[in-house]
């Protein structure tokens, strides 16, 4: 029976597996069914149990084979998978240098596929669900939003994208007096326009009017770090979220030059956003390292969820997230990629890494959560992120039909011990056999069904080819002038005391 027959809107049984819900009692249900009609799965449980309404029901076999919740990748930039191995050892300012240097405006054509190729990634690796964190330059257009937005519709990805937006000049969010620089880097700042405000917002009233909560794809707030934007800025976030509620999804406090620039008097940022009305439950707060104890009270009183990316976090020698004293603190706790040039969108190996990293902060070790455990807040919070809470991230009648099949019969995983160890500690996305998104079949025996990869990935390819023979050289030397003042500014800062400590120190 060919493949696409399956999961197009009629009555589907998954039958045979071994079924890990999540669901709230944290059933595994052994040789069980997994039962779909249309979008929602209608029924978890031991095979024979359910008696399915009359008519036509489609079985698919996964005899000794593994079903789990779609993973959910809470950020991400789409960009970023054209910049795959470009990043080597540079800290956020500097790295931004590289970004804005190679950052000339993609075309709505070159939008979609980074986006399909991001998305690629994650459904073979078994995610289901993901925030694109959408950035584009000069700024956000109309027509580069509805690109990628198709993009994540006809891949059949469930996708929340949060518009990136900010609009003061990059010399000013950093510790680096712009006198200091040589006086051509200056000029060329200043020469720089700013991204207008309204122009923003126009394009989001837009957008948000055209499209219904239910979809797939959803669009929300992406403004990003208070530090980066103008008061206005933030005020036109606060009274934007007092309107349409949709959430609003920022970097928050990633590097210790962020918050270096906390203003010395008044509230902090997470404070003072909270305060314009910016922040909510729907809202998340990407990075969160370098919170002081004021930060991590207003994230929870706010009620937003943090998103951990322990993978770029470390690559780029960010910090360590307080993830153990967040989650004492009662915050959720998602998990998120971060672009693709800090490695490979794969959030089983995303989350080992948040895994290992937080046992290296509190030495009493009953306090460290276990597999099942972070997966589940993993799960949870994700949904919550993403927009979908009660809808996703568990495998129960009424939830939405987005789950992964494993085949984790290999060597990593044979024999096989307790479940959920395997999945955090050994899993890297190999074992993924099929994946479904409102009961379509998205995956099939590791074949994505949807688009052509072949020339998905051949298109991807002329797309950088291209692109790396258009950076100006112009812009190459501007960043190589900036680089010992941006690199002495950072060791400066690490340097300094601001009365928190996120780094490892081995005296
Ligand atoms: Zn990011």
């Amino acid at each position: 029976m060919p493949i696409e027959k399956f999961g197009n809107g009629g009555v589907v049984c998954l039958r045979g597996g071994r079924i890990v819900t999540f669901d709230d009692s944290d059933r595994i249900v052994e040789n069980g069914e997994l039962w779909i009609c249309d979008k929602k799965i209608i029924s978890v449980g031991p095979r024979g149990e359910y008696e399915p309404p009359k008519g036509p029901v489609e079985y698919v076999d996964v005899t000794g084979q593994l079903i789990i919740p779609g993973m959910i990748n809470a950020h991400t930039h789409s960009y970023s998978s054209l910049l795959k191995g470009t990043v080597e050892k540079d800290p956020l300012d500097i790295y931004m240098l590289s970004v804005i240097a190679s950052g000339s405006a993609m075309t709505a054509r070159e939008i979609y596929i980074a986006a399909q190729l991001d998305a690629l990634s994650m459904l073979r690796t078994g995610t289901t669900a993901l925030i694109d964190h959408y950035s584009e330059r000069p700024a956000l257009s109309a027509e580069g939003l509805e690109a990628v937005r198709a993009a994540f519709t006809e891949i059949g990805i469930r996708a929340t994208i949060a518009t990136m937006f900010a609009d003061r000049p990059y010399i000013e969010t950093i510790p680096i007096e712009r006198d200091t620089l040589p006086p051509e880097i200056v000029a060329e700042y200043n020469a720089r326009t700013i991204p207008d405000v309204k122009a923003y917002f126009a394009v989001m009233e837009s957008t948000l009017k055209s499209i219904s909560t239910d979809e797939r794809v959803r669009i929300i707030l992406g403004v990003d770090g208070p530090q980066r934007c103008s008061d206005l800025l933030l005020e036109m976030t606060g009274d934007f979220q007092k309107r349409h509620h949709c959430g609003l999804h920022t970097h928050m406090l990633e590097t210790k030059t962020q918050a270096s620039m906390r203003p010395s008097e008044g509230p902090g940022f997470v404070r003072r956003l909270f305060d314009l009305g910016g922040l909510d439950e729907k809202s998340s707060l990407v990075h969160f390292i370098w919170a002081d104890e004021d930060d991590i009270q207003a994230a929870k009183e706010a009620g937003v969820t943090v998103i951990h990316c322990p993978a770029s976090n470390t690559m780029l020698g960010a910090g360590l997230s307080p993830i153990l004293r967040l989650r004492e603190n009662g915050i959720p706790i998602a998990y998120g990629t971060d672009g693709s040039n800090c490695g490979p969108p794969s959030l089983f190996e995303t989350m080992r890494m948040g895994a290992y990293l937080m046992r290296l902060t509190e030495p009493d070790f009953e306090l460290w959560p276990d597999a099942r455990v972070i997966l589940k807040e993993a799960y949870r919070a994700g949904a919550k992120a993403i927009g979908k809470p009660d809808e996703i991230g568990f495998l129960a009648s009424g939830a939405c039909a987005d789950f992964t099949v494993m085949r984790p019969f290999n060597h990593w995983h044979l024999p096989m011990g307790d479940v959920y160890r395997h999945l955090l500690y050994y899993e890297n996305g190999e074992s993924v056999q099929d994946v479904w998104v409102e009961g379509r079949r998205i995956i099939s025996e590791g074949r994505i069904t949807t688009v052509d990869e072949e020339a998905l990935l051949a298109e991807a390819q002329e797309i950088v080819a291209r692109r790396r023979r258009s950076i100006p050289a112009k812009a190459l030397s501007a960043v190589e002038a900036q680089y010992p003042f941006f690199r002495a500014m950072i060791l400066r800062t690490l340097d300094s005391d601001i009365g928190i400590e996120r780094r490892i120190s081995l005296d």
